[in-house]
């Protein structure tokens, strides 16, 4: 890698900024799903072992307003992450001055904190979100180096990430870089074959995907609602499935340029409502009057099963089919399974709702990885540089 890790920076003694991604769920004010506190542990631990003294923050939600605070408190994440580090964590209820600083200069070797929501800052001139010099100045200032572990927001360029790294040291923590390690190598030096399966709502949500990856990879299976769009394409009928009618000359042009690298389902189950109850049928290549296609059908799953045999690279984004009712998940676990069972190939799910539906249909621990940014692994997946893993500091 050609960033700096964790692993690179001497951290004993130091003050160590780290920008976790604690963006996680919550409801009434109490957390209902800890996954991503979890998920930076191994970084936290690692500083703590090295005598580090760590500050760490994140963003929360969305705060425009001074109301928009009340339940975005970092507060019940110190708590959780106290729990599970087993190791006091103080809180400091602000994002700058002086209760934060000496919070900071009284921190031990081997000790950790966590300041308030970075989003709190944009309340007063969105100073976080639209990366405010003056602000990722200051962060930097509590600090002596900066470890970026949050993936999530890798995407965006603000304050608590591009800001602080623009001024001081900075490495990527082991979440950041287990990102880069997998999305970033299958991309860029991918093993072959290299099959990429590509669904959900919209083509519209998924142009820059779908372009860099049919440069790159060998195969392209297209699944999900945005089969429509293609099918229109090509002047097939789609009854009242899910279509884009200003992406349809789109379509025709990647369906040019893909030639039969791209593959698309040969049939759907199909549905006259888009609701669970109601009766449903397998039709080809063309959606009957009044039917709308809601996942791919048994044929389509044996094809992409031939595709997929013997990939030794295989990057998934959206899911193939309304996998929210059962009736119409059957798609998305097909292919869940097809993977889980494909011979040492690295297998990454990349987007928020195909990485919901892995994990709600039980496939969670057959993947190699499964991103933990849906926006930031999409616009990774497009090629694009992502300004987060940008600013880290190269080796
Ligand atoms: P990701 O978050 O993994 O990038 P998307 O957000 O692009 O995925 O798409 C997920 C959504 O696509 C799901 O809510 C799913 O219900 C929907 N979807 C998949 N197939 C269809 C279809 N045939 N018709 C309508 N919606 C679909
Ligand atoms: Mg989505």
């Amino acid at each position: 890698m050609v960033k700096k890790t964790v692993k690179d920076l001497d951290l004993k003694g130091k003050k160590v900024l780290v920008r976790a991604d604690f963006n996680i769920p919550m409801k009434d004010g109490k957390i209902t799903n800890d996954n991503r506190i979890q998920a930076a542990l191994p970084t936290l631990e690692y500083i703590l072992e090295q005598n580090g003294k760590v500050i760490v923050f994140s963003h929360l939600g969305r705060v425009k307003t001074e109301e928009d605070k009340e339940g975005l408190s970092l507060r019940p994440v110190a708590e959780r992450l106290s729990e599970l580090l087993n190791k006091k964590v103080t809180f400091v209820s602000e994002t700058r001055g002086e209760k934060l600083e000496s919070a900071v200069n009284e921190l031990n070797d081997g000790e950790i904190m966590m300041f308030e929501n970075t989003r709190f800052e944009d309340v007063d001139g969105k100073k976080e979100s639209k990366n405010d010099p003056e602000l990722g100045k200051y962060w930097a200032s509590l600090g002596d180096v900066f470890v970026n572990d949050a993936f999530g927001t890798a995407h965006r360029a603000h304050a608590s990430n591009v800001g602080i790294a623009s001024n001081i040291e900075s490495a990527a923590g082991f979440l950041v870089e287990k990102e880069i390690n997998f999305i970033g190598g299958a991309v860029d030096q991918p093993e072959r074959p290299f099959v990429a399966i590509l669904g959900g709502a919209k083509v519209s949500d998924k142009i820059g995907v779908i372009e860099n990856l049919l440069t790159k990879a060998d195969k392209v299976l297209v699944g999900g609602g945005m089969t429509y769009t293609f099918y229109k394409a090509q002047g097939k009928y789609i009854g009242n499935s899910l279509v884009e009618e200003d992406k349809i000359d789109l379509a025709k042009e990647l369906l040019e340029k893909a030639g039969d690298k791209l593959i698309l389902p040969v049939d759907s189950v199909v549905s006259s409502e888009f609701n669970n109850d109601a009766p449903t049928d397998v039709v080809g290549q063309n959606i009957p009057e009044g039917k709308m296609g809601l996942d791919i059908g048994p044929k389509t799953i044996e094809l992409f099963e031939k595709e997929l045999k013997g990939a030794k690279t295989v990057v998934w984004n959206g899911p193939m089919g309304v996998f929210e009712m059962s009736n119409f998940a059957k798609g998305t676990a097909a292919v869940c399974e097809i993977l889980a069972n494909l011979d040492d190939a690295i297998t990454i799910i990349g987007g928020g709702d195909s990485a919901t539906a892995a994990q709600q249909l039980g496939f969670e621990e057959d993947f190699s990885h499964i991103s933990t940014g849906g926006g930031a692994s999409l616009e990774y997946l497009e090629g694009k540089e992502l300004p987060g893993i940008a600013a880290i500091s190269d080796k």
